[in-house]
């Protein structure tokens, strides 16, 4: 089992180390918030009180910070990953970044000599938690091939889908198509209702016809049909719609760069920016049911 420092001991990264201790890793936490520190040693996990310490002993590091420039900061800045850790130690990013920060760290990493990949993870805190998330991994082979058993304590699943910044490119194209079906999804139930038809009667067409999708059969934006899903408990997160609102943009920004046509995908940004810029931020992504109910009488 590996000595692992992990960085970022938020929502996600605090339950993911946490499982990474029971796989029987040795792990090394830091958060630069000393709350979030806190909450970390009552898990029981071995917290050091700055960056440097914590990574000095690792022999992998593993990062799960908000967005690009956290990560440069923590691995290129002064006192940063890659001025404290031994010669041969493995970097695994499994933020949600734009392409161009997971690129720029890769190739400094590969400069400085230390393998390197880019781990985004689907799945929210609940997968976290159980240890079921999915890894899409962009990076040098080798690199994917230290990092999987890694990986492996924290999800079920793990692909590796092309060179550095591949994992960040794949998730955030399936994070757009997300956005996108989630809408499409809402858009169905709101007129099925106005239409008269009874919200259970059209999942159960719905989710047996060619509508059929991952936002409807595991995630129905309505109470109801599907009892695991965020609409029956208030819409509570889950997944924020903030989050889906960042990777829509993330994919945004990738897409004018690559010169790709997304128009539903920009659609779907502004959207949940509206979404958020009335509040909905907070709450679950799938809550965006609430503002295409809400707006309907307006809708000609
Ligand atoms: P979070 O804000 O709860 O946690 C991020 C943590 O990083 C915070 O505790 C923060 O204090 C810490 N941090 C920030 N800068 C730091 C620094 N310089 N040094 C050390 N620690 C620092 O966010 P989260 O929900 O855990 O998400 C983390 C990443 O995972 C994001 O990139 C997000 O897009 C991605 N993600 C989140 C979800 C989800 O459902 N929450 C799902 C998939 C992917």
């Amino acid at each position: 089992m590996a000595r692992i420092a992990f960085i970022g001991l938020g929502n996600m990264g605090r339950p993911m180390a946490s499982n990474l201790a029971k796989a029987d890793h040795d792990i090394r936490g830091f958060d630069a918030v000393a709350a979030a520190r806190e909450a970390a040693r009552k898990d029981g996990a071995e917290i050091a009180d700055d960056l440097a310490a914590a990574v000095a002993e690792a022999e992998a590091v593993i990062t799960m910070l908000p967005a690009g420039k956290h990560v440069r900061e923590v691995y290129e800045g002064d006192g940063g990953v890659f001025e404290s850790v031994k010669q041969g130690t493995l970097c695994i990013d499994c933020s949600t970044i734009d392409i161009d920060s997971a690129r720029a760290v890769a190739a400094t990493a590969a400069r400085a000599g230390f393998a390197m990949v880019d781990a985004p993870v689907s799945g929210g805190v609940a997968a976290a938690s159980a240890a079921s998330l999915t890894f899409m991994v962009g990076g040098p082979k080798p690199a994917y091939q230290r990092a999987a058993p890694i990986l492996a304590g924290m999800g079920k699943t793990t692909i590796h889908v092309g060179d550095a910044g591949a994992g960040q490119a794949a998730k955030i194209c399936n994070n757009m198509l997300l956005g996108i079906s989630m809408i499409g999804t809402c858009e169905a139930f709101n007129l099925a209702k106005k239409l008269g038809l009874d919200p259970q009667k059209f999942f159960d067409v719905a989710s047996k016809a060619s509508g059929q999708c991952w936002s409807l059969t595991s995630y129905c934006p309505v109470p109801g049909p599907v009892p695991a899903s965020p609409a029956n408990r208030g819409y509570a997160p889950g997944f924020a719609a903030a989050m889906m609102l960042k990777d829509l943009r993330l994919a945004q920004t990738a897409a004018h760069g690559a010169g790709a046509a997304t128009p539903l995908g920009a659609e779907a940004q502004a959207l949940y920016a509206l979404f958020d810029s009335m509040g909905g931020g907070g709450k679950d992504f799938s809550a965006i049911f609430e503002m295409i109910e809400g707006s309907s009488g307006a809708a000609k």
